[in-house]
């Protein structure tokens, strides 16, 4: 068995401000042999599929790995940036053939100017090149996807975590189920739906109501003879594409109607979760004040998740906790690179400043904020991470300064936008987040994997932003109408 393993993923915000072009991913790309070294052992989706492969004693062609990269959202991806990577893993397939199949991993929100439906166009040049072999597919659930890319593929597997902790397992269900149509003993035949739901991300953790309905859904489906695999993608609303919102994929064995028949039933029955999948949340002045309250009666630590930033500047929740008095909080990472200029060229460690910072990468950041405070430290930490999400993973920080603002309140000031899906952020920038109230994180779930289980109550703020949980605050152009909320026929 010779089978072709490419990824090519990305999550792409068209809300935000930089297009996707080949100079932001390439420095990020892995080729050949290294696609395998690179994710050996590392939980996510090359790794399953090698898992698989290699107990099948198959030969692996490791084509190539293009993902997002690390620091801030892109927007639209250029045409010639889509296109290289496209023919790159097409080329390769071609130079590799004969092949017994091929898996790809791919993210599901990838945006292209004038391409439509980009994971679909890639898989339509992958049958191209390598013909009727089967060719399986697995996505991320924060995809958009449409029939075009189950009708060209032989079985698409989404993941069911958010926080994302089953990218492995995923992939390593795509590639035995790949195995098996190879030696014959599954013929996968698969069905899609589209509800015509949008959700914001905040809305979507796996474990909670009302995604976990879906998914107990979809695990009693499974149940049933002939089911290979059902899979419901919530969707990725900050796209602004035709495709947008859930998709629900069933993948059976050699037995089409039964594929449609699940994915039309879970179609009614995501229907009637729209409300709960748009839920309202306090705005930032009201829940900073809900926030603080509830740490006087005692009911802290508390994350507070700001879903909504995704360029990592925005400073709306920063100066809320600052004019309402908040004590025992860190945000650890508030973007700005003018800022670190200047510390960087003007300080060290030790010094007191007063600056002004974040509010200045998009219409939706905020004005800056005037903060004060000591330099603890100051440099460009390396750590890995601890928690659930990515466990062992190395990250390396951009340049970063850790402002001690008195009263146990701490500011990380990045040259990049910096994230902390676990505490190894904290202690890499000198916070003992034990001693916090307030942990105050631009994320909307994946942060939940690790701070679940130390913060007593994860509080969600609709805070302006590219990202926001108000899915109405944002103006979308390419939607179909009967997309809910935000399609014409219920925005009017
Ligand atoms: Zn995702």
């Amino acid at each position: 068995m010779k089978i072709a393993i490419a990824e090519f993923s990305h999550e792409t915000c068209t809300f935000c401000p930089d297009r996707t072009t080949i100079e932001s991913l390439e420095p990020y790309v892995t080729r050949g042999s290294s696609v395998i070294t690179e994710n050996k052992g590392i939980p996510n989706y090359i790794n399953g599929f090698i898992n698989v492969l290699e107990a099948n004693k198959a030969e692996i062609v490791p084509v190539i790995s293009v993902g997002m990269a690390p620091g801030p959202y892109t927007s639209w991806f250029t045409p010639e940036c889509f296109e290289k990577y496209t023919s790159e893993i097409c080329t390769s397939l071609e130079k590799s053939m004969p092949l017994d199949g091929v898996l790809l991993a791919l993210h599901g929100a990838m945006a292209v100017e004038g391409i439509d439906k980009p994971e679909a166009e890639i898989a339509k040049r992958v049958r191209a090149t390598v013909g009727e072999i089967p060719i399986m597919v697995t996505l991320d659930l924060h995809a958009n996807e449409d029939h075009e890319l189950t009708d060209v593929t032989d079985g698409v597997f989404v993941i069911r975590t958010y926080p994302h902790i089953d990218s492995q397992e995923t992939a390593e269900k795509a590639a035995a189920c790949l195995v098996d149509t190879i030696k014959g003993k599954v013929k996968p035949t698969q069905a899609l739906s589209k509800p015509n739901v949008v959700s914001a991300s905040i809305f979507q953790a796996s474990e909670y109501h009302p995604m976990k309905v879906l998914y107990d859904a979809c695990r009693n489906f499974e149940k049933q003879e002939d089911v290979i695999c059902v899979s419901v993608a919530p969707g990725f609303a900050y796209a602004d594409v035709v495709d947008i919102g859930m998709s629900i994929i069933a993948v059976t064995n050699n037995n089409q109607d039964l594929a449609e028949k699940i994915v039309e039933e879970m179609k009614l029955l995501a229907w009637d979760l729209r409300y709960d999948l748009n839920q309202k949340l306090p705005k930032t002045k009201e829940g900073i004040a809900e926030v603080i309250s509830l740490i006087e009666q005692g009911k802290g630590p508390i994350t507070i998740a700001d879903g909504a930033d995704r360029t990592g500047d925005s400073t709306h929740v920063l100066k809320e906790l600052l004019a309402q008095g908040a004590k025992n909080f860190a945000l650890p990472g508030m973007s700005d690179p003018k800022a670190i200029y200047y510390l960087y060229e003007n300080h060290q460690v030790g010094d007191n400043v007063k600056l002004k910072v974040g509010g200045w990468a998009s219409e939706y950041s905020g004005n800056p904020v005037e903060v004060s405070g000591n330099i603890i430290f100051m440099g460009s930490p390396e750590y890995r991470l601890i928690g659930p999400m990515g466990k062992g993973r190395k990250m390396k920080d951009s340049r970063i300064v850790t402002l001690d603002m008195g009263d146990n309140r701490f500011l990380v000031i990045s040259e990049r936008m910096r994230g902390a899906n676990d505490s190894a952020a904290f202690t890499a920038a000198k916070i003992d987040y034990e001693k916090l109230d307030i942990i105050a994180l631009k994320s909307r779930v994946h942060h939940r994997a690790y701070w679940d289980d130390i913060a007593n109550i994860d509080f969600k703020i609709d805070a302006p932003g590219i990202g926001a949980a108000n899915l109405l605050s944002l103006e979308f152009d390419n939607v179909p109408k009967e997309a809910f909320p935000i399609g014409k026929a219920y925005k009017d």
